[in-house]
């Protein structure tokens, strides 16, 4: 039976954490759906088409990473793919309370449905994608934040 696992999030841009914790998570299951919300009261600063472009660009080489956008309830979505395991990456401490009640509450919403967490990696527990794209606005590095092809993105709508 084929293990799949939803990572839900706003990948405004996609980050190198965001990156390693999908890598890792194909350590533990076969395939992992990267789902994009399109509504997020983060204010994006990509549409929700580039943002998936952004993805797929990143992993066009491995078939085993599929990106898909939802829109409504994250437990719909992972109900009408019949996938009830969701991940998400733990940077810090600070994280833990929201993922935590996103985690139970999602629970509720579905009881069906477990969350499971992966420390981020050390050289990424301080990388942001909000952080990533104000340091791009100032004018920042940004080249070991992001792959190539992000910071090409942030540069372009920097002009
Ligand atoms: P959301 O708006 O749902 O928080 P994000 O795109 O900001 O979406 O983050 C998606 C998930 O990735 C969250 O679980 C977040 O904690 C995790 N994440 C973000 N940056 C990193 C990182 N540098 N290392 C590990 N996990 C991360």
């Amino acid at each position: 039976m084929t293990k799949t696992i939803i990572y839900p999030g706003t990948f405004d841009p996609i980050t190198n954490g965001h990156i390693d914790i999908i890598e890792r998570s194909l350590l533990l299951f076969d395939e992992v759906i990267v789902a994009v919300a399109t509504k997020s009261t983060k204010n994006p600063k990509f549409t929700c088409d580039t943002r998936i472009s952004l993805i797929k660009e990143v992993f066009a080489h491995n078939k085993h990473v599929h990106v898909k956008q939802f829109s409504g309830l994250l437990t719909t979505f992972a109900q009408q793919l019949n996938v009830y395991v969701l991940l998400r990456g733990l940077r810090a401490v600070s994280d833990f309370e929201y993922e935590f009640q996103l985690a139970n509450m999602n629970r509720k919403l579905c009881p069906k449905i477990e969350t499971i967490f992966l420390p981020a990696t050390n050289n990424y527990t301080y990388i942001s994608a909000s952080m990533v794209k104000e340091i791009a606005d100032l004018g920042g590095d940004i080249s070991d934040l992001v792959p190539k092809t992000v910071e090409i993105a942030l540069r372009k709508t920097n002009c």
